[in-house]
């Protein structure tokens, strides 16, 4: 099953993409998980790192690509990306806790100190969230990006949240 048929990435559209991060790199901090996997004319991911840590190059329509090392983790990208594919992952966030940052374009936007449910890919409940943090600048285009504490064992599958 496909993005297109059932309207979110399987485990094996993300294997074929490639775009997974290294355990080394996961051990160093945040950084961007993108899940990008349909070849479209899209590029504002690459335009809006100034790192130069997402390449796409020519043509326009190739698959991002993260470049790890490149990644502060800054998350300039997240709400840039029309597709809401791009997620910050901090593995090193606590001991026991993981967080997980996400576009977040639906109403009520979570608020900071919430306790909601952790959502995988398809909306399925994986574990409670904290919300620890809530960006909503202008810059951001109406696009909150909300951070979400986890179980360090949710965080490949939590991508969002929902309301309790
Ligand atoms: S999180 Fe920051 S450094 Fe990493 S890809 Fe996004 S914009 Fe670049
Ligand atoms: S901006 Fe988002 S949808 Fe567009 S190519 Fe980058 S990751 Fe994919």
């Amino acid at each position: 099953m496909s993005i297109k048929e059932v309207g979110y990435i399987s485990h094996q559209e993300l294997i074929d993409a490639k775009q997974d991060i290294s355990a080394a790199r996961y051990a160093k901090g945040p950084v961007a998980v993108v899940e990008c996997v349909q070849q479209i004319p899209c590029n504002p991911c690459e335009a809006a790192c100034k790192f130069g840590a997402i390449k796409i190059g020519e043509p326009i329509t190739n698959l991002p690509k993260i470049q790890e090392d490149n990644c502060t983790g800054c998350g300039v990208c997240v709400a840039q990306c029309p597709g809401l594919a791009i997620f910050i992952v901090n593995k090193t966030y606590s001991d026991t806790e993981a967080t997980v940052a996400f576009p977040y374009e639906y109403t009520p936007v979570p608020k900071e100190g919430e306790e909601w449910e952790a959502v995988n890919r398809k909306g399925e409940y994986q574990c409670q969230a904290k919300i620890v943090k809530v960006m909503n600048p202008k810059a951001f285009d109406r696009t909150p990006v909300v951070t979400v504490a986890i179980p360090k064992e949710f965080a490949d599958e939590v991508r969002s949240v929902k309301r309790k």
